[in-house]
Formats: structure tokens, sequence, C-alpha cells
């Protein structure tokens, strides 16, 4: 997940990016206008956090320019305080979210996350993974071009398995993603989900990794 942060004070820009490093992005840094049009045209980055107020070009230009360049990625518009009118011409210009300074970073972080889901929501509803797909509005899970039949458990995991590929998933956070499902409350039965669960997509496609939790792909 690649990250653009553009924002020209140093020293909040290395704070943000250092947090967000931790959160797990991969942040690339602007310090100008400039720079951020540029960078912000590069097709690896998936969010950018755009400073309105840069030196050269200002920050709704660079918004405005990246959109009449056809550039869909979700953008956060990063604004002063009392600035509304930043705020509503952002978002007039194509921002799709805003946060006014000074802010709390897993404030950030949490708005980050949301506009990935949802940009990630638009741009296809597919999963995918070697042989298994997942189509995320229909819930019809292929295995192979073949039709599979999953509980409405398996999906949830599954689901959340193929949208974080190579991850180490704690058994932890799985029990929180699948909380609200009955009879799910005890992280001992994990692991009898997980086994079934890999009867029916292949056993090689879920990993455990003793003491540490699971590992997709
Ligand atoms: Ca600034």
């Amino acid at each position: 997940m690649h990250v653009l942060l553009v924002e020209d004070d140093d020293e909040l820009g290395t704070r943000i990016g250092r947090g967000l490093t931790q959160a797990g992005f991969v942040v690339e840094r602007a310090a100008n206008g400039d720079d951020g049009l540029e960078l912000g045209l590069q097709p690896q980055i998936d969010i950018i956090v755009l400073d309105l107020g840069l030196p050269g070009m200002p920050g709704l230009e660079v918004l405005r320019q990246l959109r009449a360049r056809g550039v869909t990625t979700p953008v956060l518009v990063l604004t002063a305080r009392g600035t509304w009118v930043d705020k509503v011409s952002g978002l007039n210009e194509g921002a799709d979210d805003y946060l006014t300074k000074p802010f709390h970073l897993p404030e950030l972080i949490a708005r980050l996350n949301a506009l990935r889901r949802r940009s990630w929501g638009r741009a296809s509803n597919l999963l995918e993974f070697q042989d298994l797909s997942v189509n995320l509005a229909t819930g019809e899970v292929l295995l192979a071009n073949a039709p599979l039949e999953l509980t409405a458990l398996e999906l949830r995991m599954l689901k959340y398995f193929m949208s974080r590929v190579r991850h180490v998933i704690s058994q932890n956070e799985l029990v929180e993603h699948l909380y609200s499902v009955d009879g799910m409350r005890e992280s001992n039965t994990i692991e009898v989900y997980i086994s079934r669960l890999r009867r029916k997509i292949g056993a090689d496609k879920i990993k455990t990794l003793r003491g540490l939790g699971y590992r997709f792909g």
C-alpha cells in the first residue's frame, strides 16, 4: 500500500511518515506541489495525503491537475484550522476526504484505511489468488473455475485472508474479525474452522505459524 505524502512542513512530514510506515504503509514523500503532482501521476501510488498550503504549485492546483488527467487515486487533503473554504474547495476539486490540522495520527490512519476499502470496492469486486476467486458483490467463490460451497463463516474468513495475502494474522485478530458470529468467541475453535476451510480451498494456502498465527499465500 503506497501512500504519497505531500507536505512541506519537514517536521510534520517526518512524523506522519514515520507513523504511517509503522502502520504498514509504504510512504513516498514530496515537499512541494510540483513534486507532488509528478509523483501523484505514478501508477504505484494507492492513496495521496495532500497538504493544501504548499510552496510552488498550491495543493488545490495539484488536485485539480491530477483529476484533470484522469487520476482517480483517493486523495485526503490536510487543511489548516478554520479554513472551511479550503475544505469545500478541496471536496469540489475531487478530494475524497479531509482532515484539519492538528490531528492525531490514529485518525489519519483510520481514514486512510477507510479510503482504501472504498476505492478497493470501486476498483474491483473480485479477490483473486492462484486458482481461487471470491466475488465480493455476490459472495460467489470459484476454485479452478468451479463453484465452491462455503458457509457464511468460512466465506468471511476467506475474504479476510484474501485481502491480506502473505500477511501474518494472529489468532486474536481473526477472533476479533469473526467475533460477531455466534459460536466463534473462543480462539481454540478457530483452528477447527481453519482446517475445514483448508480442506475446501487446498491445505497449502493457509500456513500455521507457530506462536504467531496464520499466513495466507
Ligand atoms: Ca503547508
